[in-house]
């Protein structure tokens, strides 16, 4: 995440755009009981707006053996809202959406695109060919809980996050695991370890499970190339994939970049 990624997200919050968006704002608290490393950040510390240490009373303020611990003000983005919202805004601005899969480039070349940007996360493993690109399982379950009004992070992948509609609380990171299924061994874990934090959420209405693959990979691609294809055409192509578990905080700023890729591929500016 870069000052434009934050910029962009706190920009819509503070437009009367914000609750279409699902972009809001959200303090809270990273807890550690094991390394005061886990409770910083330095990228992060420079871009929020608040950042700092957490006091001896804050360590207190939800249960578990808290030595270090920092308070954060930062932007909230609720997908389930987003995704249509820019939907809507590409369309408006000219855009077309047609669903369907792709079984390789040389299917989507048929179309005479200039430019084709490959987002497509994990499918690109399969698309490219991508050995590099890995799934990092992750389950959350989203109660319905309207008191909490702080987010807390804990050790070992614990977080309780207020959104607009329910409170999701997590959660789990299993490398390589492509298991699509709720898990009732992930949920019994996430529920003791956020339960432990904020007793209060034993009372809250289960209203869903989740689980989702993030894109994992050790450097996210955003990069230009020219395909040379099976029936002897050239494609031009820029990736941006491979966000891994960090594809809504970043991707501002890597589709920015994609952007200016693509437009020195178009312009002949490209090195390739
Ligand atoms: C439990 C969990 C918690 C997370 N928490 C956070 C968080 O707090 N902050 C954060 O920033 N990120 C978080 N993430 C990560 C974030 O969701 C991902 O980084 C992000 O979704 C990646 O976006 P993407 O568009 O690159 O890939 P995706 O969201 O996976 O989208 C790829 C799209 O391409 C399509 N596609 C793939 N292959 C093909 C094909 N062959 N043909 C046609 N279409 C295809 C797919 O259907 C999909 O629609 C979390 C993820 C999980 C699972």
């Amino acid at each position: 995440m870069d000052q434009r990624c934050f910029s962009l997200l706190d920009d819509i919050r503070r437009s009367k755009e914000a609750p279409l968006a699902g972009v809001c704002q959200l303090s809270g608290y990273i807890f550690s009981s094991t390394s005061p490393k886990i409770v910083r950040n330095q990228y992060i510390e420079q871009l929020l707006p608040v950042y700092r240490q957490a006091s001896e009373e804050e360590l207190k303020l939800c249960n578990g053996d808290w030595k270090y611990g920092s308070f954060f003000t930062t932007c909230l983005t609720e997908c389930r809202l987003f995704l249509p919202y820019a939907t809507k805004k590409f369309i408006a601005a000219g855009g077309q959406v047609t669903r369907q899969y792709v079984n390789s480039f040389s299917e989507v070349s048929q179309q005479n695109f200039d430019l084709l940007f490959n987002c497509t996360g994990l499918g690109a493993r399969e698309l490219c060919n991508d050995q590099q690109l890995v799934a990092m399982r992750g389950q959350v379950l989203k109660v319905r809980a309207p008191w909490v009004k702080l987010a807390f992070y804990g050790d070992y992948d614990t977080y309780i996050l207020p959104g607009f509609e329910a409170v999701t609380i997590g959660g789990c990171r299993q490398y390589d695991s492509y298991n699509l299924n709720v898990c009732k061994y992930d949920s019994m874990a996430i529920k003791e370890r956020c339960y432990g934090m904020l007793p209060s959420l034993k009372r809250a209405e289960v209203v869903r499970e989740c689980v989702g693959l993030r894109p994992h990979r050790a450097v996210v691609r955003v990069e230009s190339e020219i395909l040379r294809l099976a029936n002897g055409r050239t494609q031009k192509v820029v990736h941006n994939y491979g966000h891994g578990g960090y594809g809504v905080t970043t991707s501002p700023g890597t589709a920015k970049y994609a952007v200016k890729l693509a437009r020195d591929l178009l312009a002949g500016n490209s090195k390739l």
